[in-house]
């Protein structure tokens, strides 16, 4: 079955590069109208609109902090303005503040949990009402592999990736009736920005451990993100869909 995702309206939070730009584009590929957000890379939004547009993709970009529940609402509200629905959300944004609990600062534990937890609260709120007038539409929150397992060092960024996944299946509990679905996605180790940190090395004695013996890419996440969108899934929902190359199960 082919993915088609025309009609649709999709907003995707930190959509400029990485995980988040491999998702616009492949809502774009399905035919969705896509608006997407980004905290401080204007001149890479500029480069993706244009792109997009060139494939005949209708599409717009704004930028502000996903912490800031004022700029989800006014995102939200801009979709809402301009498509009158907001099909699709996919709430992506995500920072990393690595350290040992030992050094952790108490600014580390509110940056982390401020912009990749808070942010899907912010924005899934924004989006409640419109979806459930709609009945209908579709969240899907960029959890990680990390959520479910927990690693040293990122015990702010574990907290909140494992607390989308409670609110995710909350989110799918009250908004079911509405024909609203809910799910998570959980990504394994991806080549990004936020993993170019690594050493060869690393990453090589990562791939060692992951039983599909590769990192995995933006692409592969962004697959997983466009079929939750669509309508071969519309009997899924609360779930969370580990795409790791099977290092959790
Ligand atoms: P990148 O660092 O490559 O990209 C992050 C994107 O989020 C950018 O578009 C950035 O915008 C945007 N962003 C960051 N902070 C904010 C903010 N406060 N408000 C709005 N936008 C913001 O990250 P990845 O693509 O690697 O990760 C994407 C998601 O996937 C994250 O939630 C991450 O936790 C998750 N994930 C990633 C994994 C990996 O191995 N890479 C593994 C598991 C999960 P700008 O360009 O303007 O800075």
């Amino acid at each position: 079955m082919t993915l088609d995702l025309s009609g649709k309206t999709a907003l995707v939070t930190g959509g400029t590069r990485g995980i988040g730009r491999a998702i616009v584009e492949a809502l774009a590929d399905a035919g969705a109208k896509v608006a997407f957000t980004y905290r401080s890379s204007s001149e890479t939004a500029d480069a993706l609109k244009t792109e997009l547009e060139a494939k005949g993709c209708e599409c717009f970009a704004i930028q502000g902090d996903a912490a800031d529940a004022a700029h989800a609402d006014e995102t939200v509200q801009a979709v809402m303005g301009t498509w009158g629905s907001i099909d699709v959300l996919v709430n992506n944004a995500g920072i990393t503040r690595d350290t040992l609990m030992i050094r952790m600062s108490e600014e580390d534990w509110d940056a982390v949990l401020d912009t990749n937890l808070k942010s899907v609260f912010n924005f899934c709120k924004a989006a409640y009402r419109p979806m459930m007038k709609q009945r209908g539409g579709t969240i899907i929150n960029i959890s990680s592999v990390v959520g479910v397992t927990g690693n040293a060092g990122q015990a702010n960024y574990a907290a909140s990736k494992a607390g989308m996944i409670g609110f995710t299946k909350s989110l799918a509990r009250e908004l079911g009736g509405r024909g609203v679905r809910a799910n998570v996605v959980a990504p394994g180790y991806i080549a990004t920005d936020m993993t170019s940190d690594l050493s060869d090395d690393v990453k090589e004695a990562m791939s060692s451990t992951i039983p599909l013996k590769r990192l995995g890419n933006p692409e592969d996440i962004a697959a997983a993100v466009a079929f939750l969108a669509s309508d071969a899934a519309t009997y899924i929902t609360g779930h969370t869909l580990h795409v790791d190359g099977g290092m959790a199960m």
